[in-house]
């Protein structure tokens, strides 16, 4: 794969000497979904007591050996298919240098050089429908680092290892993007992926994802300007944020006549706004050099091979699917496919249905009432089959559209099945003509005034609807109503 830079110019920002572009790309650090580290037989539980999974490797005791985990690389390899990206069989570990309290080696176990996946890409969804494509750098595998805990005593800091040596995946994109809201769209994306391949779980708020976001700014048509690193955003929502306080805090300094400095800053979400952290340090700062513990990792073309033969279907392919095979328009197909239990959910649903019907109660009532309990697909109190058989009542006319909104509420409430809930209420549709013309006879008798009205003025047929539908608590099916009124009235069209 040979990537190509986009082109295409992103939305301007008007400053106060003319319109800017902002420039960024990401580095995301996504946790393999393992049981255990990197390089150690320990778990990765998320929430256990402080320092119980903790191996001798994680601690650097002397004379401990990391052995690289085999399901870790699987993941890896699988995320890199999963990107389109090229799989390098050979690839090296690093030692990157620095010190920090919460590692305890005093080096993190990286891939420099020579990362396991190569270049790859990413087609990134927005809101109105529109995509576009952000190329993959590479995708290293590495160790995570503890974590310091300052908020436990008043006078000191804990350290917690449980984090040290776990699998990240730091996967770096290409400065393809232009705002902060194609930013969050793009971790959407790759977080989806993730979650699809089964490699991360992509729980942010448990910093199982977490970008580090590069921006810069430019006059359109100029060269790169320099750019600033904000830290470890753990939302995407927060991502969307911080570029845009940072490219506005850039603007401004230029526009002032000042020049960025590259920086390490952080989004400090409460205030809205980024604060430098520290002065950038460059790759040589870090003294990488090939970890003398650990051999070349080399893999086996079949295997590699045989994990690409294994890949599930994935977002992209998925829409394309719902498009063709159900007739879904582009926006409920990508509402579908955003996580794949909901695109799960709705191919139960739709069986032997009117897949369109059912994509439309999912994406709006369905969504709409789990959104509401503050629950996901996968908690729904309505199972994806029981919805199938509401929208069937509905295509065999045994219930209207609007009777079918009052028995999802009741199966949200009861959990009782919707053919159940007709039968039990009564709920069933009047399509026996006799019965419709005998309520509008009432409604004519009781309105003589209004009948006279109705002929110079047609809009009042919606109150008369209304009055033959309340006549029949609502049963009455609405096109035979209408119909029927009409040629009781005169009224033409
Ligand atoms: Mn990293």
């Amino acid at each position: 794969m040979t990537l190509t830079t986009r082109t295409e110019q992103g939305p301007l920002i008007e400053g106060a000497t003319g319109k800017w572009e902002i420039v960024l790309g990401l580095e995301v650090h996504a946790q393999v979904l393992s049981q255990s580290k990197l390089f150690s037989g320990a778990s990765t539980t998320f929430g256990a007591e402080p320092n119980s999974q903790v191996s001798l490797v994680d601690a650097a005791m002397p004379g401990m050996l990391p052995v690289i985990n085999r399901y870790c690389v699987e993941q890896a390899v699988r995320t890199g298919l999963g990107l389109k990206a090229q799989i390098n069989l050979t690839s090296v570990f690093d030692r990157k240098n620095y010190f920090y309290p919460d590692l305890p080696a005093g080096y993190q176990i990286s891939q420099y050089k020579s990362p396991i996946v190569g270049e790859g890409e990413v087609i990134v969804d927005m809101p109105g429908g529109k995509s576009f494509t952000v190329g993959i750098e590479r995708l290293h595998l590495e160790q995570d680092a503890g974590k310091s805990l300052h908020d436990q005593d008043p006078q000191r800091s804990f350290v917690d290892l449980n984090r040290a040596g776990v699998a990240l995946m730091e996967i770096v994109s290409r400065p393809d993007l232009r705002s902060g809201e194609e930013a969050a769209a793009y971790v959407k994306k790759l977080r989806a992926i993730l979650r699809y391949l089964g490699t991360c779980d992509g729980n942010m708020e448990e910093g199982s994802m977490r970008a580090d976001v590069n921006v810069s700014v430019r006059k359109p048509g100029a060269p790169l300007g320099t750019r600033c690193e904000i830290k470890n955003v753990n939302s995407m929502r927060f991502i969307a944020q911080a570029v845009d306080y940072e490219a506005r805090r850039q603007i401004g300094i230029l526009e002032d006549g000042g020049t960025i400095h590259q920086e390490t800053r952080l989004y400090d979400a409460k205030a809205g706004e980024t604060r430098s952290m520290r002065s950038k340090e460059e790759a040589h700062d870090y003294r990488y050099f090939p970890d003398p513990d650990l051999l070349p990792l080399e893999l086996a073309p079949a295997w590699v091979a045989g994990i690409k033969a294994s890949l599930p279907e994935l977002p992209d392919d998925k829409k394309a699917r719902f498009i063709s095979d159900y007739g879904l328009t582009l926006y409920d197909a990508g509402v579908l496919v955003a996580e794949r239990e909901s695109a799960a959910y709705f191919e139960a649903a739709a069986r032997g249905r009117d897949a369109k019907l059912v994509a439309n109660w999912v994406t709006g009532e369905l969504f709409g009432a789990l959104n509401k309990m503050g629950r996901d697909i996968a908690n729904s109190p309505v199972p994806a089959e029981a919805i199938g058989e509401l929208v069937g009542l509905i295509s065999d006319q045994t219930i209207s559209g609007k009777i079918a909104k009052d028995v999802f509420a009741i199966m949200l409430e009861t959990g009782e099945q919707p053919g159940a809930i007709v039968e039990a209420r009564g709920l069933r549709q009047v399509t026996d003509t006799s019965a419709i013309e005998k309520a509008i006879e009432a409604v004519i008798a009781a309105n003589p005034a209004k009948v006279e009205e109705v002929k110079a003025k047609p809009k009042l047929m919606g109150w008369f609807v209304g009055q033959v539908m309340a006549q029949t608590q609502g049963r009455a099916n609405p096109q035979a109503v209408n119909d029927l009124l009409k040629a009781r009235l005169g009224i033409e069209g």
